[in-house]
């Protein structure tokens, strides 16, 4: 079938609008007032993303206002969560800039909650502010459609473009059209990649119809990762994957339960398990056990000890705090807000959480540069704070000239969360506009060619389905092609067995991850024969590859870390221990796309904030 091809330039685009698209959306309009700035999503921005069906905290506000913290603070605090490995300068400039941003928020209509005695932002925790966030998204994709050129809904970007005279420039991006099939080739002077991270990499906890209600949204497929890895773009952190306690089967969140009310967690005895397991935890991973707060990977790991050793179900108190009806509406609105799925839960259950414990379980690994882990792409940091080594030329550009990144794409800072992912748009933005100016006098330049050839690799798989078809032997079952759904069913299980998955509970090591790379490497050559019915069909088995890739850089990095630094994250059964002596480092990949290879090193982690002595070795 003959399909229309469109071309889009413009001077930057930005693909995926969620909260770092949309910040960067915003952002570049107010630097580049004559430029033409496209924002590309596969869904539709007022309800996509992550953040898409609410939120009920901002978790990163700093209240500098009222002199609450400082980014100074903040820094020690992710230092600390990340035992020791995160990009400060990255994490600095977020913190700073960060409480302007959710102030705008307030005033684009974001109710947030008041401390009636203080008059301020009412607290969840020392980080996190509660907010009525169900309409969280569409206010801040408001502001993103009113400051684009175009915004182009319903578009699966599959491939970033290089330049075809520089070899490490960017020049734009190609995608379809989910909805009539259009070819799409969108060509730009910079490009800010805000894709969001990757759920059902690995195999969920929930089963058969229940599978879309994962932790992580099902429709963040790693396109962050999939887009910029091939590339050839630095990659760091990647081995950092999150696991969450959660409640179980809702994946309900934790956090007001824990910060807010106050709950506490106990074993089916009643039990504190936490400090039981103190002095094992230090046997692992030294003084890093006594930072405060705990970081949240040793929890886990403290959780998932007592599960093996027969002491669950782990319990959370609910019934302890829900002591006024404030409370009781807090306890339910948490849910409502952002995880309705939770509430059905206790209504199925019979659960009346005044009444009666919840019970806690720590979910699937997901891949993301934004919560509490930092996976992503290496990238330049801020002119006045990066140190010589962290810094080439714009902040937030990846090793790609030109190319961009933010919230879960740029890795190594974690806990930006939603308002400090839109934060990192905004810098990315305001360092693309500046890239566009400088190189004005050299446009990117596209091959007519390699475009003709990545259309037909685009809709290779409505292909492989057309000509599969006809040897299909029973119901869907067909020799010649798989479907995207056996693609990513044997993904999850691929990753679930050997790289580290709740099956294993998170357990993995050389041999079981090099097993797990020639699987991956099988699987990856069977998408060469992937069928897709429609063009539905065509947006799964995209976001397949996406995953794959994204598992295939997980494995290697998890390879190449020989330590294990964030036990109740993953285990190296092999290297059991954390090795601050060799592995106080990040870790970098770069792909290469011509032969598959993977170029793996170690990058320095530099102090750019002092204090917080327990971290001297
Ligand atoms: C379950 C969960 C709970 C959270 N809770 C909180 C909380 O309580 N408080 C808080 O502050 N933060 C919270 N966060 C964090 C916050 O949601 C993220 O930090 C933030 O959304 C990351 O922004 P992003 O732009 O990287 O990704 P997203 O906001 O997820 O945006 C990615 C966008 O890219 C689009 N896209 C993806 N692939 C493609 C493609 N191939 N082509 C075109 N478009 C594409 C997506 O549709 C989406 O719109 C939570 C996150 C999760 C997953």
């Amino acid at each position: 079938m003959a399909r229309r091809t469109k071309f889009v330039d413009s001077d930057i685009l930005i693909i995926g609008g969620g909260f770092g698209g949309c910040g960067a959306t915003y952002e570049s309009r107010y630097w580049g007032r004559d430029l033409k700035i496209v924002l590309v999503e596969k869904a539709n921005i007022e309800r996509s993303g992550a953040v898409a069906q609410g939120l009920s905290a901002i978790n990163c506000y700093m209240g500098m206002q009222w002199g609450e913290n400082q980014p100074e603070d903040f820094v020690r605090y992710a230092r600390g969560d990340l035992m020791g490995l995160v990009r400060e300068d990255l994490v600095y400039d977020i913190a700073r800039h960060v409480d302007s941003t959710v102030h705008m928020f307030e005033e684009w209509g974001l109710p947030i909650l008041k401390n009636p005695e203080t008059g301020r932002y009412l607290r969840e925790g020392k980080w996190q502010i509660m907010i009525h966030g169900e309409s969280y998204k569409p206010i801040v994709a408001e502001a993103a459609r009113k400051s684009a050129t175009e915004v182009y809904n319903r578009i699966m970007v599959t491939h970033l473009l290089m330049d075809s005279k520089r070899p490490n420039r960017i020049a734009g991006a190609v995608g379809f059209d989910v909805r009539n099939g259009d070819f799409y080739v969108f060509r730009a002077k910079a490009v800010i990649v805000g894709a969001g991270g990757g759920s059902h990499i690995y195999r969920p906890r929930s089963v058969g119809e229940g599978m879309g209600r994962t932790w992580y949204a099902p429709w963040s497929t790693a396109s962050a990762y999939g887009l910029v890895i091939p590339t050839g773009a630095k990659m760091t952190q990647m081995e950092n994957k999150i696991v969450l306690t959660r409640f179980k089967d809702g994946y309900g969140p934790v956090g007001a339960w824990f910060l807010l009310l106050k709950a506490h967690a106990t074993n089916a005895a009643g039990e504190f398990y936490e400090k039981d397991r103190y002095p094992e935890i230090k046997a692992r991973v030294g003084h890093y056990v006594d930072i405060q707060p705990m970081p949240t990977c040793l929890r886990n790991h403290a959780m998932l000890e007592e599960i093996k050793a027969g002491k669950g179900p782990i319990y959370m108190h609910t019934q302890k705090v829900l002591d006024t009806k404030e409370k009781e509406e807090i306890g339910w609105e948490d849910f409502l807000d952002m995880t309705i799925g939770q509430a059905v839960v206790w209504a199925a259950q019979n659960i009346d959480p005044k009444e009666k414990p919840s019970e806690l379980i720590t979910s699937e690994p997901y891949i993301m540069g934004s919560h509490a882990t930092c996976s992503g792409a290496w990238a330049s940091g801020p002119e006045d704070c990066a140190p010589a080594d962290y810094q080439w030329g714009y902040n937030r550009m990846t090793t790609v000239e030109g190319l961009f990144g933010a919230g879960d794409t740029i890795g190594g800072s974690a806990h930006k969360f939603s308002a400090g992912s839109f934060v990192e748009g905004r810098l990315a933005a305001k360092a693309a506009v500046r890239y566009v100016m400088d190189h004005k006098a050299e446009p990117p330049r596209v091959d007519d060619e390699h475009i003709k050839r990545l259309q037909e690799v685009v809709f290779k798989p409505m292909e492989n389905y057309r000509v599969g078809r006809n040897e299909i032997v029973a119901g869907t079952v067909a020799p010649s092609y798989i479907t995207p759904l056996q693609g990513i069913q044997r993904l999850e299980k691929i990753m679930d067995e050997y790289v580290g998955g709740y099956s294993m509970f998170y357990v993995t090591s050389d041999a079981l991850l090099n097993r797990g790379l020639e699987h991956l490497e099988m699987l990856t050559a069977d998408f060469e024969h992937i069928g897709a019915e429609d063009l539905h069909q065509l947006q799964r088995a995209w976001e397949l590859q996406h995953r794959i890739l994204t598992a295939e850089s997980v494995t290697m990095h998890t390879l190449f870390r020989q330590e294990t630094r964030w036990p109740g994250y993953y285990y190296r059964a092999d290297h059991p221990k954390l090795d601050d002596a060799e592995w106080h480092v990040f870790t970098g990949s770069q792909y290469d796309s011509k032969t598959g290879e993977w170029k793996m090193s170690k990058l320095p982690v530099h102090r750019i904030v002092e204090g917080f002595e327990l971290l001297r070795t």
